[in-house]
């Protein structure tokens, strides 16, 4: 589970996220939606640690500061950042050990199949193109077996069969009882893919809803009553 309690984040003057709280249970993907500049970056970031913040956050109930916190997390990064002098596989090991993941060598072949990485494990990180990145940074945001994971934009850089497979494996860790949380304003990516949704605006959560109670309505047409907006 992954509970925010009144975070708060200021960039000098600027009150990038202002008391926001939502909680995503276990076995549940949140996804947190709103514009360019909503602060949902700044969400993203403050949990996995990136940031200085106010307000608490808890991964399955433990304060995110703490190490084991950290160990039971996975974060996929918006932009992904490789070990230049790491291959493909080297940095699947390297997670792997760093957090003594209970992972096997054959669930770590099916990744690297699965993820079309098998054969680019040679490549250095400084020779993978952004797409590449994006399929490593999911691989080894999976190989540490997370209990919550974050995905940041997750879908942008993909091929369609990426994200075909991206999706099969966030439905995979919900029905394994992983927290997910994705952050997007791609709509039509997470469409079919969430069990709760909140939509922010100017720093706020000005709305939520879980799939139960969306009756026929469709995520844009959830976001664009709450937003004000009318797309159709
Ligand atoms: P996008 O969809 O464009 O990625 P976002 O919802 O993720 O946007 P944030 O990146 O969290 O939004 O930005 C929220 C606010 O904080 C914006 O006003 C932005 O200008 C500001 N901001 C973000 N990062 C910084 C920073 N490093 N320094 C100063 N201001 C920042």
């Amino acid at each position: 589970m992954l509970e925010i309690r009144n975070l708060r984040k200021s960039y000098g003057r600027n009150l990038a996220v202002d008391e926001v709280s939502f909680f995503v249970p276990d076995g549940q993907i949140g996804i947190l939606l709103g514009p360019n500049g909503a602060g949902k970056s700044t969400i993203i970031k403050s949990i996995a640690g990136l940031l200085r913040y106010q307000g608490q956050i808890g991964i399955q109930e433990i304060p995110a500061r703490q190490l084991e916190a950290k160990r039971i997390f996975g974060y996929v990064p918006e932009i992904p950042a490789m070990f230049e002098a790491l291959t493909v596989r080297e940095h699947i090991e390297y997670i792997r050990k760093a957090y003594a993941s209970s992972i096997t060598d054959e669930e770590v072949e099916a990744l690297l199949e699965r993820f079309e990485l098998k054969d680019k494990q040679d490549k250095l990180g400084n020779e993978l193109s952004k797409g590449m990145m994006q399929k490593v940074s999911i691989c080894c945001a999976l190989a540490i077996r997370p209990k919550v994971i974050l995905l940041d934009e997750p879908m942008v850089g993909l091929d369609p069969r990426a994200i075909k497979e991206l999706k099969e494996t966030v439905r995979e860790l919900r029905d394994q009882g992983v927290t997910v949380l994705i952050s997007t304003h791609m709509l039509e990516m997470v469409e079919d893919l969430w069990d709760v949704m909140f939509v922010m605006e100017k720093g706020k959560i000005i709305g939520s809803y879980r799939k139960s109670e969306a009756g026929e309505k469709d995520l844009d047409d959830l976001f664009f009553e709450m937003t004000g907006g009318d797309e159709k």
